[in-house]
């Protein structure tokens, strides 16, 4: 049994991954200030090895007992909220990795950093292997979200290879599952809860725009992986399985069987044209691919989840 603490092990990724590491036998202390996440996430948890602190870690922190793995997941994620908490969500990456990464030294535990695919920013170069370097507008609204995690990973690389920490990067692709809230604003629970209510469902721009969407189980399984690897530079982990935000529209609307029209709004500033993972080095390093496609992983949504949860409370 391994002790794995969790920063934002409250939010959606988060809580599934201390779901996973307790079905394994790991000892899970969740650190999250519930900024964006919810104490819904985890109140089902009833095991003795599982902990929650309501901690913010722009501040500086510590725990007491010995640590083995560090998984830093704590930011904000969808626009929505980076584009709401701006200064939050650089201080995040920047002071609360800082303090992160310095809890990792201090207990000389692996420390995986949870990074996004958005440090390639509009891509130039599809799909996007971890040698592509990115090109990211850093002063368009995004830029918080996008340079806080290019930050953070240059900073985890320095206490890699300054400090000796035994460092992971994981590049996440949009991953989609029960747990997500239904006003967040990214695509797939839009569409869901759109779709559920046989309402318009709002596609930005013409649709043509690509996404890869990965099935929150298939991602967890490859976090632990990298995590448990001794692996330290990034690698991307997520569906490679391109779609258009159209085709995904009609997909939504298939599996759930809902009446709903396709309508067309404006595109948000900056929004990446395509987005696809080259995902041959996780295959080589750590045995890893996503096992379940997108209507597979809908339906387990709606599933799990339940239809009230994905519609929400009225807004
Ligand atoms: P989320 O918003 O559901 O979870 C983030 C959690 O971090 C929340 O529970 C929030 O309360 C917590 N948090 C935020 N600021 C904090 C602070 N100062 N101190 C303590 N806790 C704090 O988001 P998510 O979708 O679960 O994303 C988790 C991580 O994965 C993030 O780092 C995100 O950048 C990364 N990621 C997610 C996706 C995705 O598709 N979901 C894609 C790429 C990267």
């Amino acid at each position: 049994m391994a002790t794995c603490l969790v920063t934002g092990g409250a939010g959606f990724l988060g809580s599934h991954l201390c779901d996973e590491l307790l079905a394994r036998g790991h000892r899970v202390i969740c650190v999250d200030n519930l900024e964006t996440g919810s104490l819904a996430n985890i109140e089902h948890i009833r095991s003795e090895r599982f902990l929650h602190l309501n901690l913010d870690i722009i501040e500086p922190y510590f725990v007491e007992e010995p640590v083995d793995f560090v998984y830093h997941l704590a930011s904000p994620a969808s626009p929505i909220d980076y584009l709401r908490l701006p200064l939050h969500t650089l201080k995040v990456g920047s002071y609360g990795t800082h303090h992160t990464l310095g809890l990792a030294k201090k207990h000389r535990g692996r420390f995986l950093l949870a990074s996004t695919s958005e440090v390639y920013g509009d891509p130039q170069v599809h799909p996007q292997p971890e040698t592509y370097w990115g090109h990211v507008n850093p002063i368009g609204p995004r830029g918080v979200y996008d340079e806080a995690k290019r930050y953070a990973e240059a900073l985890t690389m320095a206490y890699h290879r300054q400090q000796g920490v035994d460092t992971a990067i994981v590049r996440i692709f949009n991953t989609f599952g029960p747990k997500m809230r239904p006003h967040d604003g990214r695509a797939i629970p839009t569409f869901l809860r759109q779709a559920l209510q046989d309402r318009p469902i709002t596609v930005f721009g013409d649709g043509s725009q690509t996404r890869s969407f990965c099935y929150v189980d298939d991602e967890i399984r490859g976090l632990i992986a990298l995590a448990e690897s001794g692996y330290h530079l990034p690698v991307n982990i997520g569906n490679p399985n391109e779609f258009t935000l159209l085709e995904l529209a009609e997909t939504v609307v298939e599996v759930t069987g809902s009446s709903s029209e396709i309508v067309f709004e404006a595109l948000p500033t900056d929004d990446p044209q395509v987005r696809q993972p080259d995902i041959s080095l996780a295959r080589a390093i750590l045995g890893w691919e996503p096992t379940v496609d997108l209507r597979e992983g809908l339906r387990r949504t709606i599933e799990q989840a339940g239809e009230e949860a994905l519609v929400g409370a009225a807004r």
